[in-house]
């Protein structure tokens, strides 16, 4: 395009958010609100990942949307409007650059395989046409090869890794982005419509309770209430950091000053996040590849049950319930029935894995898939396989009352539940029996 042609249209500089929804402390949209252009924010439903999505309820588009009709009000304000557009990214930003004079486009990283092709190809069409691509690091505090062994190669146990961030942090200490301060440089603009829900082809639901709040109390207490399913002993930030309605900046700093053990939850985070950026076989394979070899039962009727909350173990079913119904489940439940899917029923973690991506409102690629391989026994940093979770022992250690249980398994008493889907002993010599053959064949 030519100069003059260029200069006939508005020109602007374009902050993309992604998984980054929000105006305060966020690292891309201050580095663009710094640079000398007005800056026009954009939001991309994209359709690739819209597409793949299998219920028309889906509690992560309207906790999504929710966060662009925030953004949308504090934009508002300031006179500027967020841009909100539906398709495929690359097919958006090839409309963008002929309407406009688009100077450079500012967001920030993101690790997933899919979003970094992603990235890649949009980079690719701006350089193109001569627009700069500037990406920047915000939802970590280390990413990528910034914390590695001595070596340079990657870790792959967590005790090591979260000691070398932890000194690494020590010698640079956090500084935040005051994003939220340069919002009068935004491109001033009428307030342009944004879709609704049903007209992105999905259905209003009511998404529970999650906060983007930090609430001090229940971290200065984590170490004592993590493990407590029946009381609000977590911080509940899992959805807000997925979606980045939260700064990790902020919550690091929060961590270090108050609780330990709860920065270590975050330091897992990281972790996975790394391995899965280094290691991107994880997302189809054993991290362990000779765990590949198990010989699954992939029993489909007792899948069934497990998804449904159905199998006669009740902190089982308490946990799978909970998940239907909220989209969320307890850390510690979360254990148990992913423990339970693969080694009393001997069930792919895939499967789990899937059914998992499926239903969490805090569903994060990275962290799913590695905790699931660590229950299942083939992940990077997994207990040995044949320490096997007694799911009657978690119940008398974590909910001795049955406080959680009988909260959503509310027929647990009634003639229709079910008997026990299997006899843990039985289940527990036959899942040893599975993994010591594969591991001894391969
Ligand atoms: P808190 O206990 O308050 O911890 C603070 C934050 O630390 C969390 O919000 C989360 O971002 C991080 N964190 C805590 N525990 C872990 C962990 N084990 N691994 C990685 N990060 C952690 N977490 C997800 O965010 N998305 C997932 O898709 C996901 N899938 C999981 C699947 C299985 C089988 C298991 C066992 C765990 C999974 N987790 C996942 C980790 C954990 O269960 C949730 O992060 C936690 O329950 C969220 O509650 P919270 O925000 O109150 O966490």
């Amino acid at each position: 395009m030519s100069s003059s042609a260029r200069n006939k249209k508005v020109a602007f500089s374009v902050f993309w958010f992604r998984r980054d929804l929000r105006l305060t402390d966020n690292c891309g949209l201050y580095h663009a609100l710094k640079s000398e252009q007005a800056v026009l924010p954009l939001f991309i439903f994209d359709t690739e990942i819209l597409e793949k999505l299998p219920h028309k309820e889906d509690r992560r588009v309207c906790f999504i949307y929710d966060a662009l009709m925030n953004i949308q009000t504090e934009l508002l304000k300031v006179g500027g409007s967020l841009l909100v557009i539906k398709g495929k990214p690359i097919e958006v930003f090839n409309k963008l650059i002929i309407q406009y004079d688009i100077q450079a486009v500012y967001t920030n990283h993101d690790y997933e395989p899919y979003a970094i092709d992603r990235d890649f190809r949009v980079s690719e069409l701006l350089k193109s046409k001569n627009i700069l691509f500037h990406s920047f690091k915000d939802q970590v505090i280390f990413e990528k090869a910034e914390i590695v062994k001595n070596d340079g190669t990657p870790y792959t146990i967590f005790t090591p890794y979260s000691k070398t961030w932890k000194a690494k942090l020590n010698e640079h200490p956090i500084s935040s982005f005051a994003s939220e301060k340069l919002l009068s440089r935004i491109y001033k603009s009428i307030p342009l419509l944004i879709p609704d829900i049903k007209a992105l082809g999905f259905i209003p639901v009511e998404t529970i309770d999650v906060t983007s709040n930090i609430n001090e109390e229940i971290i200065r207490n984590y170490h004592d209430t993590r493990n407590i399913p029946s009381i609000a002993g977590t911080t509940n930030l899992s959805t807000a950091l997925r979606f980045g309605t939260v700064s990790i900046r902020k919550l690091v700093i929060t961590a270090t000053k108050l609780n330990e053990p709860w920065l270590n939850e975050l330091i897992w985070r990281e972790f996975f996040m790394m391995i899965l950026f280094h290691y991107p076989y994880v997302v189809h394979s054993s991290f362990k590849r000779k765990y590949d070899g198990i010989i699954w039962r992939n029993n489909e009727n007792e899948f069934n049950k497990w998804c449904i909350g159905d199998t006669g173990y009740p902190i089982v079913d308490a946990g799978m319930r909970q998940l239907n119904e909220t989209g969320l489940m307890h850390n510690r439940v979360r254990m148990v029935v992913a423990s339970f899917l693969t080694k009393h029923l001997l069930i792919d973690w895939r499967w789990g894995e899937s059914y998992f991506a499926d239903h969490l409102l805090d569903y994060e690629l990275s962290s799913n898939n590695g905790n699931w391989q660590w229950a299942a026994g083939c992940g990077c940093d997994s207990a040995p396989y044949f320490r096997i979770f007694n799911p009657y022992e978690q119940v008398k250690r974590f909910d001795p009352k049955l406080i959680y249980i009988n909260k959503w398994v509310k027929n647990l008493n009634e003639m229709d539940y079910p008997l026990p889907i299997v006899d843990h002993k039985y289940a527990r010599d036959r899942v040893l029996v599975a993994y010591k053959k594969a591991l001894a064949e391969n």
